[in-house]
C-alpha cells in the first residue's frame, strides 16, 4: 500500500450521501486512467465538456441533477462498479513490488522533479520532462512501489497558449484556485503543513499540499500563502519562469522543501530520486542534515550519494541549470557552515569542471552527489558519458530508457482489443513473452484499420472545434467558420507534428523546399495533410518565430488547406493526437533528442514514426515499424545538415510513406500498411512502456541503492 498522508478537507463539494465516495474518487486521479472510467460524464455531460476536472464540476452540480442521478440504476451500478475497481486498486496486496520486493527497502522512493504532468486540469507540467514524471508516478502506483513524489504548485501554471492571426503566440495565466483543484492541504501542526526556508534577511513559508495518483502522494510546495511578504508570494507561480534569481528561488524551495516537508511528515526515504538538476538543492540539505547528525562532511557525502540517483534529461545546454556564483551566495552564504566548510567547497561542488569556480551547475551537483547517474536512452546514455566522464571517475552514465504509461496513452479501443486478444494483462504478457504478439498479428487487417479510422474521425472532430475557437477569435465569418467542417478529412493521409517549439527540435525542417513538399501534400489523387502543436517558451523568440512563420505558410497559397497548426498543445490534445494520427514525425537535431516520448505514444496505438534516428528512436527502429531517415550525427555544419535531412524527409515522403498509405485492397484496406502499424504497436509496448522502466529503475537503482542505507 501507498505512503499515507494526512489531509485536511478539501472544498465544499455538494455530493450527496448516497454518493459520497465520489468525493474520494474525484481527489485522486487515478480515474483519468482507469480504462472503464465515464463516470463523470455520466454526472452531466454539459458539465464535464466545460470543466474535466471532478473537482470544479462537483462544486457546481445541482441538487435536481443528483435527484435524477438517484432513481438512475444504470448511474448508480455505474457508481457501484467504479467505488469497487478504486478500493481494489488502493488496497491491492499482491502487486509487482509485493510479489518481487515486498520488504527489500525500508522506507519509500521518493521522486523529485520540477514537474509533474499527470492530467490537463493540472497545469504543471510543460512538456516531455512533466509528462513523463507522470507517467513514471502512474506505473509507480499500478507496480505497488512504495513512493512518493515532491513538486511545486504552480498556480499561474505553466503558460495556456492562444496564436494570433498573425501568428503570434499570446501567453495566457490563468490562476489556479486550489479549491477548485484535486489537491488537499496536508495537514501540520495547527492547520496546513507549512515548511520553513531561510532566504536571505528573512524566512520564507512552504505550504503543503497533496495530489494523489492512484497509491502515489504527490507534494507540492506553494509559496502564495498570506504568512508571507507580497514580494515573496509569486516565488512558485510560474513553472520555468524567466528571471534568472526567480528561478534560482524556485529551485532553492524545491529543493530544500522537499527535503524539509518529508521530514516533517516523518517520511525517511530509502532511495532519493533527483529527477533533472532543478531539485538538486535538495542534495545539500541532505549533507547538512548528515553533518548536523555528527558525521563527518566525508562521511555525509558517502551517506547522501549511496543511496542517491540522478536521471540526465537533456544534453541540450538551456535544460541544464547553471547560476552565477554570486547569485547562489546571496542565498546559500549560510550554507557552509552548517556542514563545517567554506563557500570555497560549495563552489566546488557546483562546478562543472574541476577548477572552474565562476558558475554552479546544478547538474554537476547532483552528479558529484549521486552514485547511479543515467540517461533517458541508450544514446543519450552514450552522450552524456561523453559530456559528464570528468566527474563519474571513469564510471559510464547508464541508460535506462524512457517509456510511456500504457493506461492513459493507448487509446480505448486499442485497449478492448488487446483485452480480448490477449488477455486483461496484456501488458505484462507482451513484456514478458514476446510470442505473444503473434496473437496481435493475426487479428483481421480490417479490424485494425477501422479502428483506426475511428480514432482518425475523433481527431477530426477534436481539430475542427479547436479551429473554430482558433478562427472565431480571429474574426472570421459565419460563412469561413462553417467552412471548418471540410477542413481535414479523416480520409487523407494524416501527418502529426506536437512538441515544444525548441529550435533543436526543428520544425521548419520540413518547409526547406516549399515546391518539393506542395507536390507531395497536394498531389490530387494522393493528398497528405500535416497538423502541428506545440508553445514555444515565453522567452524563446526564435521558437515563436516557427511558429509565425508556419501560420504564414499554413495560409500560402502553395500549402493552405495541407498545414493546420492548433493551438495549446497539452496531454488531452496530445492523446486525440497521438491516437488519431497515421504517421508521427521527429526531425531533431542529433543528438540533441535525449528520448522524446511523443512517438512511442503514436507507435502504441499503431501510428508510424517517420524520424531521424535520435532519442528513443535509435534503438526502438526495427526496419518493420516505421521509417528511419537523416544523419544521425551532425558534423556541426547545421545547414548543410538540414539540407541534408529534408532532402531524405521528402524522398522517404514521396517514394514510401505517401504510396504504401494509398496502395489498398479491394475491401479498402491498405494491408501492408496495416502490417506495419501491427509491428509499431508490438514493439512499442514490448519495449517502451514505463512499467518495463520503472521496473528497470527499482531493479537497477531503487532497491540496490536502498539496501545500502541500513545494510
Ligand atoms: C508526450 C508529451 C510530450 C513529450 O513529447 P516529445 O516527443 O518528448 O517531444 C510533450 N508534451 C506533451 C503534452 C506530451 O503529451
Amino acid at each position: 500500500m501507498g505512503v499515507d498522508i494526512p489531509t485536511l478537507p478539501g472544498a465544499e463539494l455538494r455530493v450527496p450521501e448516497t454518493f459520497s465516495r465520489l468525493y474520494d474518487l474525484a481527489y485522486n486521479l487515478w480515474w483519468s486512467w482507469d480504462a472503464m472510467n465515464q463516470l463523470w460524464r455520466s454526472i452531466s455531460p454539459e458539465l464535464w465538456t466545460q470543466y474535466r476536472n471532478p473537482v470544479e464540476m462537483l462544486s457546481v452540480v445541482d441538487p435536481a441533477t443528483w435527484k435524477v442521478l438517484d432513481h438512475s440504476e444504470v448511474f448508480q451500478d455505474q457508481y457501484a462498479d467504479t467505488v469497487r475497481r478504486f478500493d481494489n486498486y488502493m488496497t491491492a496486496d499482491d502487486t509487482w513490488w509485493d510479489r518481487h520486493y515486498a520488504d527489500a527497502i525500508d522506507g519509500p522512493v521518493a521522486y523529485l522533479c520540477a514537474e509533474h504532468g499527470v492530467h490537463s486540469s493540472m497545469p504543471i507540467y510543460s512538456g516531455g520532462l512533466g509528462v513523463l514524471a507522470g507517467d513514471h508516478t502512474k506505473s509507480a502506483s499500478d507496480l505497488g512501489v512504495p513512493f512518493v513524489a515532491v513538486g511545486l504548485l504552480y498556480r499561474r501554471g505553466y503558460f495556456r497558449q492562444e496564436i494570433e492571426a498573425s501568428g503570434d503566440q499570446q501567453h495566457m495565466y490563468p490562476v489556479v484556485d486550489t479549491s477548485r483543484m484535486p489537491v488537499l492541504p496536508v495537514a501540520g501542526r495547527g492547520g496546513q503543513l507549512k515548511v520553513e526556508i531561510e532566504f536571505p534577511g528573512r524566512t520564507v513559508l512552504a505550504a503543503v499540499w497533496k495530489m494523489q495518483a492512484g497509491r502515489v502522494p504527490i507534494l507540492l510546495l506553494d509559496t502564495d500563502i498570506p504568512d508571507n511578504a507580497d514580494a515573496d508570494r509569486p516565488i512558485t507561480h510560474m513553472l520555468y519562469v524567466r528571471g534568472r534569481e526567480m528561478r534560482f528561488a524556485q529551485e532553492y524551495i524545491l529543493g530544500i522543501g522537499a527535503v524539509r516537508a518529508l521530514k516533517a511528515l516523518g517520511i525517511r526515504p530509502a532511495t532519493w530520486h533527483v529527477n533533472e538538476g532543478h531539485a538538486a538543492m535538495s542534495l545539500l540539505e541532505r549533507l547538512a542534515d548528515e553533518v548536523g547528525s555528527g558525521a563527518s562532511l566525508e562521511d555525509a557525502e558517502k551517506a547522501v550519494r549511496a543511496n542517491t540517483l540522478f536521471t540526465l534529461h537533456t544534453p541540450v545546454p538551456a535544460g541544464n541549470e547553471v547560476f552565477e556564483m554570486p547569485l547562489v551566495e546571496k542565498y546559500l552564504n549560510h550554507w557552509p557552515r552548517r556542514v563545517d566548510s567554506d563557500i570555497a567547497y560549495l563552489a566546488h561542488m557546483g562546478s562543472s569542471r574541476e577548477g572552474q569556480n565562476g558558475h554552479f551547475d546544478l547538474g554537476a551537483l547532483a552528479i558529484r552527489l549521486s552514485s547511479f547517474v543515467n540517461g533517458v536512452s541508450q544514446r543519450h546514455a552514450a552522450v552524456a558519458t561523453g559530456d559528464w566522464g570528468h566527474l563519474l571517475g571513469g564510471e559510464a552514465v547508464h541508460g535506462i530508457t524512457n517509456g510511456v504509461h500504457t493506461p492513459t496513452w493507448v487509446s480505448r479501443g486499442n485497449k478492448r482489443l488487446l483485452t480480448e486478444v490477449i488477455s486483461s494483462e496484456w501488458l505484462t504478457q507482451l513484456i514478458e513473452d514476446p510470442s505473444v504478439a503473434e496473437k496481435l498479428r493475426q487479428v483481421p487487417d480490417t479490424r485494425i484499420w477501422e479502428d483506426h479510422l475511428a480514432r482518425k474521425r475523433l481527431l477530426t472532430r477534436f481539430s475542427r472545434g479547436r479551429l473554430r475557437r482558433q478562427y472565431a477569435r480571429h474574426g472570421a465569418s459565419p460563412d469561413e467558420l462553417r467552412a471548418i467542417d471540410t477542413l481535414l478529412p479523416p480520409d487523407r493521409l494524416t501527418i502529426g507534428f506536437a512538441r515544444r517549439f525548441a529550435t533543436y527540435k526543428r520544425a521548419l525542417l520540413m518547409f526547406h523546399n516549399i515546391p518539393w513538399l506542395q507536390a507531395i501534400l497536394t498531389n490530387p489523387d494522393r493528398p497528405a495533410q500535416v497538423i502541428f502543436a506545440g508553445k514555444a517558451h515565453p522567452a524563446d523568440k526564435m521558437g515563436q518565430e516557427y511558429i509565425r512563420r508556419i501560420i504564414e505558410l499554413s495560409k500560402s497559397p502553395e500549402l493552405a488547406g495541407h498545414i493546420y497548426v492548433l493551438e495549446d498543445y497539452d496531454i488531452r490534445m496530445g492523446r486525440f493526437l497521438t491516437q488519431g494520427v497515421d504517421v508521427w514525425l521527429n526531425n531533431p537535431r542529433p543528438p540533441q533528442e535525449a528520448s522524446g516520448t511523443s512517438g512511442m505514444k503514436a507507435a502504441m496505438n499503431g501510428g508510424l514514426n517517420l524520424s531521424i534516428l535520435d532519442g528513443w528512436w535509435a534503438e526502438g527502429f526495427n526496419g518493420r515499424n516505421g521509417w528511419a531517415f537523416g544523419l544521425e550525427w551532425g558534423d556541426g555544419n547545421h545547414q548543410a545538415q538540414d539540407n541534408e535531412d529534408a532532402l531524405a524527409l521528402y524522398k522517404v515522403l514521396q517514394d514510401e510513406v505517401v504510396p504504401l498509405y494509398y496502395e489498398r485492397d479491394e475491401s479498402g484496406t491498405p494491408g501492408a500498411w496495416v502490417a506495419m502499424m501491427k509491428e509499431a504497436m508490438i514493439s512499442s509496448l514490448v519495449g517502451f512502456s514505463t512499467n518495463r522502466m520503472v521496473k528497470q529503475y527499482a531493479e537497477e537503482a531503487y532497491v540496490p541503492l536502498g539496501k545500502r542505507l541500513g545494510g
